[in-house]
Parts: structure tokens; C-alpha cells; sequence
């Protein structure tokens, strides 16, 4: 399979140390990228003109809480993910399937809580959901957990684990001894922190609490919904080393805070995104674009570094090979470009001002899921141009 995108007027790598590439044109062969700027040989399953407008990675949500499937009970919603594909989201990972209806968060236990994240990942995490890569079997850790269940987590293909019910400041010893178990079985920590979520049973956590426990991210530092307080959030910029997530469901004034310190004090390969959806925030396809929107709109930040956060950081942050541009990456790819109205002449200064973009193309694996107009976003003012696509299948590339 051989796809090839030319006419690309800005190219996003979602590389922090070198957000932009000069690059006009690039071959995707069987689902990784294969060439930049090549001559065409005029052999292509799929090719598309850029049209001008930007080519960034699919945008990795960080942070998501996946039921079963496409169908969220916390929002009696269905197709969800495919929503999300049409707002630029390619990979998602799960936070934790908490929102199951009839769990009852006082009475969890380990084994419990293992069955639960594998039967998550034999399900919502087996199948491709409108073709977005779906990461779910993330366990609720708990006290009472063995070695034998993080085997089978990780049997399972669990790439997180997270605390969020865990009474951390009671058991030091055992979430520490969790987390080493985790770790030898290449599974990462995630850690809810500010105030009590939705569930009404999390637990409360700030700085004093992850400089010991040493997660591998913080989750929604900046609130989710609630914050921890601002000198908390200036301890973990100053003297963590672990990645810091900001999540769309948080406190706006309180991730400006975080940004604007982790920018001046030179710590933005350690800010990842998530939108910490579906759940109380709502289903909302658009959300990781706005995070990243604000980023560049209200931090101030600049676009190929807020594109950056959302896609090569946060793939990094949780082992993932996706988000960043480069040779032998996956195909994960956005074509999208200013719309009329917007700030600017180019995509750049539209979204350096913080307006939405419109999304006319989504690669995943090379494959062109949206291809013309998203349902999502408005259009662009110049949309991506399709010619010779060989594609007679739209559904799931597995
Ligand atoms: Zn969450």
C-alpha cells in the first residue's frame, strides 16, 4: 500500500527539539513512513495534495475513559471514538475503565480490578474503533495486589497502570513495591492528583505525595476537574523529573499557571495531554485540539511546540511509537488548515491566535479514514485534493 502527500505548505513533526520540517511531499508505504520529498513515480494507492495547508501527527489522547467500545454510559453516547478520530485523535490511552456502571468503588479489590482492566483490554482494547488505536486495560490499582496480577496484566497488553483509589500516604511501602512489579513488566505508572473526581472516591494528592511514590505521569495536574494547589504545581515543575499531563477537564487558570512555568523554566518535554473523556467533562470530539489551542492562544506557547505536547510527548510519555513525523514512523497523519475568518494568512498564525483549524484528512497506518472533510471541524479554506485512491474499504483496517 502506497500513499503520497504532496502540496504540504507546513509540516509539524511533533518532535519537540525540531517542531518543524521543511518538507513538501512524503511517501507513506504499507503504513510507515517511507520518504520525504522523493520524486513521485506515479505508482499510488492514495494520493493527496495538501492543497498548502499542514501536515502534523494524529493527535494522541493521553487520557480517556473508555466502557466498552464506542458506547459511553457516562454520557449515554455512542461513536464516540470515531467523533474523536474527526477532531484529529489517532491513539488514545486509557486512564482507567472506572465509568462501568454498577462498580462499586468501596468494595474493589485486586482481583477484581485485574479482571476488569482485562476484560477491557480483550474488548475495547482488541478491536481498531473507527481506526483509532485504542490502548485500554489500564488497572484501578489497589492494596492486596500480587505479582500474579500484574502478570496477567501485562499478559494482557496493559501499558498503564494507575492510582487513583489507592490510599498512597497509608501504604507507602506497597505502592512503592506495585510500582517496581510494574515497571519490570514495562508497564507505567499514572497517578490522579488534585482534589476528589467525579467517582466521589478518589484520593487527594499533590506534591508531597508523588516525590516520594516518583509515577511515571502525574495526571491532569492542572485539575481534573479539581487542582492541586498552585505552590504544588511549582514543586513539580521545579523539582519532579516524571511527565506532567493537562487534561481538557481542568482548571483553565491553573494550566496557565503550570504552562507558563514549565516554559519558563525550559520543562516542556515533560508536558503531555489528555482530554480525561468521556466522562463528567462530556463526549468532546474537538477537546485534545482545544488543549492544544490553548496552549498556543492563551499560554502563548508556539504552534509546533503545543503540537509537540499533544502528539510526540504524549506518545513518549506512554510508550508509544506514534506522534512523531519521521522515517519509519507509523502514518498517523492530520492535513488540516486555516478557515475562513481565522487570524493570519497560514495555518501558523491561525492557530499561534488559538482558532480552531479545519481538519480535511486523517491518515492511521497510511490508511484515509476522514479524507475531505471531517465532521468534525469547519472545513479549511483550501481542503486536501484526493486523486487515484485505490481505497474501496473505509471501515476498520484490521
Ligand atoms: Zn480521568
Amino acid at each position: 500500500m502506497r500513499v503520497r502527500i504532496e502540496g504540504i505548505g507546513e509540516c509539524y513533526s511533533g518532535d519537540l527539539a525540531n517542531t518543524r520540517l521543511a518538507v513538501s511531499a512524503m511517501d507513506i508505504v504499507d503504513g510507515r513512513i517511507a520518504a520525504f520529498d522523493a520524486p513521485a513515480d506515479g505508482e499510488y494507492d492514495a494520493r493527496i495534495d495538501a492543497a498548502g495547508g499542514a501536515v502534523l501527527p494524529g493527535l494522541v489522547d493521553g487520557h480517556v475513559h473508555p466502557v466498552f467500545g464506542e458506547w459511553t454510559p457516562t454520557q449515554d453516547a455512542l461513536g464516540w471514538i470515531g467523533n474523536y478520530l474527526h477532531g484529529g485523535t489517532t491513539s488514545m490511552v486509557s486512564a482507567g475503565e472506572l465509568h462501568v456502571p454498577g462498580l462499586d468503588y468501596a468494595n474493589l479489590n485486586a482481583e477484581l480490578v485485574t479482571s476488569l482492566a482485562v476484560v477491557t483490554a480483550a474488548t475495547t482494547g482488541r478491536v481498531r474503533w473507527s481506526g483509532v488505536k485504542v490502548h485500554a486495560g489500564t488497572c484501578l490499582l489497589v492494596p492486596g495486589m500480587t505479582e500474579q496480577h500484574l502478570d496477567r496484566l501485562a499478559a494482557a497488553g496493559s501499558k498503564l497502570a494507575k492510582f487513583i483509589f489507592f490510599p498512597l500516604e497509608d501504604r507507602r511501602e506497597e505502592a512503592l513495591q506495585i510500582t517496581r512489579w510494574a515497571h519490570e513488566r514495562g508497564i507505567r505508572i499514572k497517578v490522579h492528583t488534585g482534589g476528589v473526581s467525579r467517582s466521589g472516591a478518589s484520593r487527594m494528592c499533590g506534591f508531597s505525595t508523588l516525590q516520594w511514590l516518583q509515577p511515571d505521569i502525574a495526571a491532569h495536574v492542572s485539575g481534573g476537574p479539581i487542582p492541586m494547589p498552585e505552590r504544588d504545581i511549582d514543586e513539580l515543575v521545579d523539582r519532579a523529573q516524571f511527565m506532567l499531563e493537562v487534561c481538557s477537564s481542568g482548571n483553565d487558570r491553573s494550566t496557565l499557571h503550570l504552562v507558563r512555568r514549565m516554559m519558563e523554566r525550559d520543562q516542556l518535554h515533560r508536558l503531555c495531554l489528555g482530554t480525561d473523556t468521556p466522562g463528567g467533562t462530556g463526549v468532546v470530539p474537538r477537546g485534545l485540539f482545544r488543549s492544544l489551542l490553548f496552549l498556543t492562544g492563551v499560554c502563548g506557547m508556539d504552534p509546533g511546540s503545543a503540537i509537540a505536547c499533544a502528539t510526540g510527548n504524549t506518545a513518549r510519555a506512554h510508550g508509544l511509537d506514534v506522534g512523531v513525523l519521521a522515517i519509519g514512523r507509523p502514518g498517523d497523519i492530520v492535513i488540516a488548515g486555516r478557515v475562513d475568518g481565522s487570524s493570519g494568512p497560514a495555518f501558523a498564525h491561525s492557530l499561534a491566535h488559538g482558532d480552531f483549524p479545519g481538519i480535511s484528512c486523517v491518515l492511521v497506518d497510511g490508511v484515509p479514514l476522514v479524507r475531505g472533510r471531517s465532521e468534525q471541524t469547519p472545513p479549511p479554506a483550501q481542503p486536501a485534493l484526493f486523486s487515484c485512491c485505490n481505497f474501496s474499504w473505509m471501515g476498520n483496517p484490521q
